[in-house]
Order: structure tokens, then sequence, then C-alpha cells
């Protein structure tokens, strides 16, 4: 890596000249530069905010789920079958299925030479248990920190290889370059969020041959969230500079704290804990789920279920299904502006004349879980005690004591399975652009758990590969790149300077940006969504991104950073509701994780009143048998566009050819 300095304009920055610039510092961004240098690429240079910052480091679940094909014992699996399963969730492409399903083992085991602890029996094998939309114990753990581990071991890895990592930098442009009609990607324009005081603003460039962008989920944009608070996404990056998203409207919702952010799936809710809603201040005190279920033993099955069908699911709603719970807390906390708590202290009660809780007034398959756990004891705590005590002792490290306390709850964003759209090798329309892990819209409708964290490993290795292979020349001089980059950096030095300049006149509030657009994506772009409303929204988001183009300001150079979050966020939102309304244009009905109210809809959701109702998309549905792209055109305005949906392709494994192929170097283009 060569670090200079350049002009352009009157001013001098910071320049770095590398191969391979690599944006973020999660599981997903570490891997590539690891894979990048294995190799043989020594030009790499990693920017973040923080090392161990972002959802891999920060975020966890009860048994955080590692996707993979199965190793062990009789278990019959085939990378085929595989890619078939990830295909069947809907709106994923073949190829990349197939990909992923590939490159699931060679990634897997590059963890376990790491030394991820994946636990194996003495004889060596990886024992793998079943996950959500997943029928072959494919699934693997290294315990409810598993991607913590992961980014751990890959940056301890870094640190040996003394590959560079500018921390405490945020990218806030990336610079394209049109050449014979192609657009691709040169280089980029961080903050140093210590140096914004400067007469530079503290803005560095990188020249870069290659960007990878692995800056992980949308998790900024929304209100009621469960990626961990160091987690805030860019998308905005690559949209503005015209890359096309794709199954934006796919992103998983469920229950979770809102205090300490945590998923409460699987023992949380299989203790059966009891629900209430309170007003803003705390009073009129009130167990909401009783309204929604005719009685108690419906409640609790509804409430015991959600333990093991965590995301919110629009097929599990009909015969009171565990999704009625995400609805009626939605009810409480959207719709009608309370506050909801999971209470661990006491039983819940019902409605009708059989109310109280009584084990005889379970469903027998909550009744026997409890009883072989040896379970069946006086509170929802004391059974948590039995079955999870590490569950209590969590939130205790956090200062919560389910003991004494409710916990607060929302149904929170947990994870996108759109994002940028890319190829097989994980490069966007804009060329040399490498998005890799969550900001990768590589999952269809509904993915096997775990599988997220697999894309992330197999798509960042994909795009080092490729880039060794194909993308390994020098970055251009300086003064070339100067001539490339100049209009780009003084577009955003300019915004820099309008947003500090804005400060004395009080333009608009980044923070209050921010709350604006997280306000809307939880109240229309979340689980519940309807054509009238994303209508509205979508109108007002767009025209706070102009807004926030015009007047973002800030009163002194540190909150700079601020302002060009809000500004990658109200972009990333509106381009999310330009996908939702697009979606819901074209006839898009319930699935995934939303439900979209439907007047004429065959189903009722007496949840969210008398006269709400939906139905399911079905499998020849228009939006069913294509992927919806999002993009912005040369004019800056939105466009949409259906692509078909790639089948999984048909290769030719005849080992002669493959291997005359391989020499040919076909394998890595
Ligand atoms: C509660 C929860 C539970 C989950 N459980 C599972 C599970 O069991 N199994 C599974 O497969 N998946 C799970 N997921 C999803 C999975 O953890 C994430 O998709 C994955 O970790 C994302 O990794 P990443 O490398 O893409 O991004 P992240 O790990 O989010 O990293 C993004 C990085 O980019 C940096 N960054 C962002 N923007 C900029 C910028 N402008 N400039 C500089 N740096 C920037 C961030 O600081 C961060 O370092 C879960 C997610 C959550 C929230």
């Amino acid at each position: 890596m060569a670090k200079t300095e350049v002009r352009i304009g009157s001013a001098r920055y910071p320049l770095h000249s590398v191969n391979t610039l690599v944006i973020g510092s999660g599981a997903a961004a570490l891997n590539a530069a690891l894979v990048l240098h294995d190799l043989g690429e020594r030009r790499i240079l990693i920017v973040t905010e923080r090392l161990g910052s972002g959802t891999s480091h920060d975020a966890g679940s009860d048994k955080q789920t590692y996707y993979k094909a199965a190793v062990a014992g009789s278990a019959p699996d085939s990378p085929l079958e595989m890619a078939r399963d990830l295909f069947a969730g809907g709106s994923m492409h073949g190829d990349i299925a197939l990909c992923e399903a590939l490159g699931s083992l060679p990634a897997f085991f590059r963890l376990t030479a790491l030394g991820i602890p994946f636990p194996r029996d003495r004889y060596g094998a990886y024992a793998g248990y079943q996950t959500d939309h997943d029928h072959r114990q494919r699934a693997t753990s290294a315990g409810p920190l598993t991607s913590r581990l992961m980014v751990e071991a890959f940056a301890r890895e870094v640190r040996r290889r003394r590959i560079p990592i500018l921390e405490r930098h945020q990218v806030v442009g990336l610079i394209p370059r049109d050449e014979n009609g192609t657009r691709r990607v040169v280089g980029a324009v961080a903050l140093d969020l210590r140096a914004t005081g400067r007469k530079s603003r503290g803005l560095v460039l990188f020249n870069a041959v290659n960007v990878i962008l692995g800056s992980g989920g949308p998790a900024g944009i929304y209100q009621d969230s469960v990626y961990p608070e160091s987690q805030s996404g860019s998308h905005g990056l690559a949209f503005e500079i015209g890359a096309p998203g794709c199954n934006l409207t796919e992103s998983q919702f469920g229950i979770a704290s809102v205090k300490f952010r945590w998923n409460l799936s699987g023992t949380y809710q299989q203790v059966i804990p009891r629900y209430f809603s309170t007003d803003r201040r705390g009073r009129d005190e009130k167990e909401f789920l009783a309204e929604g279920f005719p009685d108690f033993a419906k409640l609790a099955r509804a409430v015991f279920l959600k333990g093991y069908q965590w995301p919110f699911d629009p097929r599990k709603i009909a015969d009171h299904g565990s999704s009625n719970v995400d609805l009626l807390v939605h009810r409480e906390t959207v719709l009608l502006g309370r506050r909801v708590f999971l209470d661990f202290r006491r039983n819940p009660e019902g409605a009708g004349p059989k109310a109280t809780f009584d084990f005889d007034r379970l469903d027998p398959e909550a009744r026997d879980y409890l009883a072989r756990s040896g379970a069946l004891l006086p509170t929802p705590v004391e059974r948590l005690r039995k079955m999870n005590p590490p569950a209590i002792e969590l939130f205790l490290s956090h200062g919560i004591d389910l003991e004494r306390e409710p916990l607060e709850i929302r149904v929170c964003a947990q994870h996108n399975n759109g994002g940028l759209a890319a190829n097989i090798w994980w490069e966007s329309e804009i060329a040399r652009l490498f998005p890799v892990g969550e900001v990768n819209g590589s999952h269809g409708v509904y993915r096997p758990g775990g599988s997220a964290l697999n894309s992330g490993q197999v798509g960042s290795a994909r795009a080092a590969r490729f880039i060794a292979r194909n993308n390994a020349s020098a970055p251009p001089s300086p003064a070339v790149f100067a001539s490339w980059a100049e209009t780009r950096v003084a577009e955003i030095r300019d915004r820099a300077e309008r947003m500090l300049a804005g400060g004395k006149k009080r333009g608009l509030d980044p923070e209050k940006a921010l709350r604006e657009i997280r306000r809307r994506m939880t109240a229309a772009g979340a689980q519940v969504r309807d054509l009238l409303t994303i209508d509205r929204t979508r109108g007002e988001a767009w025209s706070l991104y102009r807004r926030s183009l015009a007047s973002l300001s800030v009163s002194s150079a540190d909150k700079l950073p601020a302002a060009f979050r809000a500004l990658d966020h109200a972009l990333t939102a509106a381009m999310y509701l330009e996908a939702i309304r697009e979606y819901l244009k074209q006839g898009g009905r319930s699935r995934g994780s939303y439900l979209v109210l439907d007047p004429e809809g065959g189903h009722n959701v007496p949840a969210l009143g008398p006269n709400a109702a939906f139905s399911p998309a079905g499998p020849d549905d228009f939006p069913s048998r294509r992927i919806l792209q999002v993009r912005l055109d040369d004019s800056g305005r939105p466009e949409t566009r259906w692509t078909d949906i790639r089948p999984i392709p048909e290769t030719d494994l005849w080992f002669e050819n493959v291997w005359s192929e391989f020499r040919a170097g076909g394998a890595d283009r």
C-alpha cells in the first residue's frame, strides 16, 4: 500500500493507493482480505469505523447458527441438494445458490482451521441440527456468539499477517468512472473521524482498482431493531453511484428486547412468559394477548411456538398461530403507541372462563416439552432457570434482572435478505465493486437460518479469488487518479462545507432526520405494509432525501459523520420504500416476514382490527417469478426493473472437460 498526498482544488488530501480497498471489518470483509492475502495480493487496505463494530462482532442469539452442507453420520447431502434448498426460498438466482452450496464446505473448513470451536466428536464428525427452512441437519453453532468468534479469529490473523487497517474512518462516498459505456468504481472518500476539525475536514482518499464493500445490513434505517447499536450500514454509498439493489422488500422481523438488543426466541418463549402493555408512562397495564386469542390454551400455545418460529411469518397467522403474537405486539407499539413488556415473574392469563394458567390446560406439545425438561415449575423465570440458566445470566450481565423486572420488547428488524445486486463473483453492475456479506442481496424470500453467515463467507472468498485472478493490476498514479476523482471529491468536500455553513442557519438536523427515517421505516416498511401508506411514505422519504442533500447542517465539524450517515440512510430508506411500493403495485402479497394488508384478501387478521385482511403470495404471482431491482438512473431518479430468476445451471462435470477448462483459467471468470 502506498500513502501519498494529492492536491484537488485548493486542498491537499492524504491518498492511499491500493489494488483492493476493503470497506468494513465484519466477518465478510475480513475474510475477503485474508483470502486475497492467501492468493498473494499484498496491496490491500481495510478501512473501517472500528475493529469490533458491526453485526458479526456484536450480535448473537440463543444458539447462533452457521449453515453449511451436512458432513456427519449418514446424513445424505450434496451441493446440488443444498443449492435446490436455497433456491426453493424463492426469488433467488440458481447460479448464486449453486455457488453458495459448493463454497460452503471450503468456507466452513477455513473457519475450523482458524480455530472456531464448532463442535465435533472424537472421530471428527461435525454433527448438525435442523434450522428453519432446512430439512438436512445442516446447521451448526459455536455457541451464542458464533460470528464474534469468527471476527476475533480473522482479526488476529489480519494482524499477524500485518494487513493494514485504517480504523476510525467512515467512508462517505465511492468514486465512479464511466469508460466505454461501462461504469466502474475507482476509489472512495472517507472521513477520518479524529480529524474532521482540520482544514481538509478530515477527508481521506483511496485510489483502488477494486472495492470490496462489506458494510453489513441497513440497521440504521429502522427504529425498532435488534441489530447492534454499532451497526448502521452504508447502502447509500453504492446506490448513489447507480448500483442496483435487489429483493430490498425482503427483511426479517421478530420479537426482541430493546434495552439490551437480543432476539427473544427459544426458551425465552417456551417457558410461556406473560406479555403486557402499558401507556407511555407505564400506567394502564393490560394483558393484551388475551384480546387476540379465544382462550388461555391457544394463547399459551402461540407463545410457546414462538420459541422456534421466531421471525414473523404470515404463514403462521391462521388457526391462532404464533405470528399473531408479533401482530398484537405491533398493534400495541406501532399503532397504539404503547409499550410492551415480557414478564417472567408471573404466568399469563387468557380470555374466557378457563383463563388462568394451568399446566393441564396447556397444549400437549408444550406441556410435554416442559415436563421432559423437568420444568413444570410455578413461574416462567423458574422454568427458564431450570431449562436455560445462561439465558437469565445474559440479561443480568446487561443490568437486567428477569427475576425482578419485566423486559421491554418490540417487533424488530433483524436481517435483510436483499441488498445490492451482484453476479456469481459478488461483483455489482458497477464493475469492480464487490458487495459481500449482508450488504449483498443474494438471498431470496425464505432463507435457512444460518445461511447469512455461509453466504458472507462464500461470497467474500469468491470476490477475492476473482480479483486475484482477473483484476490484479496496480492502481493508477496519483496524478491520473486525481484527474478521475476531482469532480467527485469536490462534490463531497462541498457537501461537508455546506453542512457546516448550514449550521449557522439552522437547517436540517441529522439526528432529527434519522429519527424521521427510522420512525417511517418501522411504521410503514417493516412487518406490516399497505399500498396507501407506502404511496404516501415513499413520497415523504424522497422529499427527505432531497432536503437532506440541500440542507443537512451541523453546528460543529465533529458532527459531520452523523450528517453523512443521515444522508446515506435517507437515500437507503427511500430506495427500500420505492421497492416495496413497486412490489405492492404489481400485486405483491404477503410473504417472507411481512404482511400486506389487502381489504380483498381472503384471510382475516383480527389482531389488526375487524376489517383487516390479507392473502399469501402464490408461486405464480408475477413478483414470485421474478426478482425486483431498484437503482438510481443518471439523473438520480429511481428506476425499478423485474429480472427473470436464473435457474440452477446444469453443469458438465465430466472430469476431463472440467480439467481442460480449469487449465485454461475458466474456473475463475
Ligand atoms: C440478533 C441477530 C442474530 C443473528 N443470528 C444469525 C444466525 O444465527 N445465523 C446467521 O447466519 N446470521 C445471523 N444474523 C445475521 C448475521 O449475523 C449478519 O448478516 C452478518 O454478521 C453480517 O456480517 P457482515 O460482515 O456482512 O457485516 P457486519 O458484521 O455488520 O460488519 C459491517 C462492518 O462495516 C462497517 N461499516 C459500515 N459502513 C461503513 C462505512 N461507511 N465506513 C467504514 N466502515 C463501515 C461496520 O462498522 C462493520 O465493521 C443475525 C443478525 C442479528 C442482528
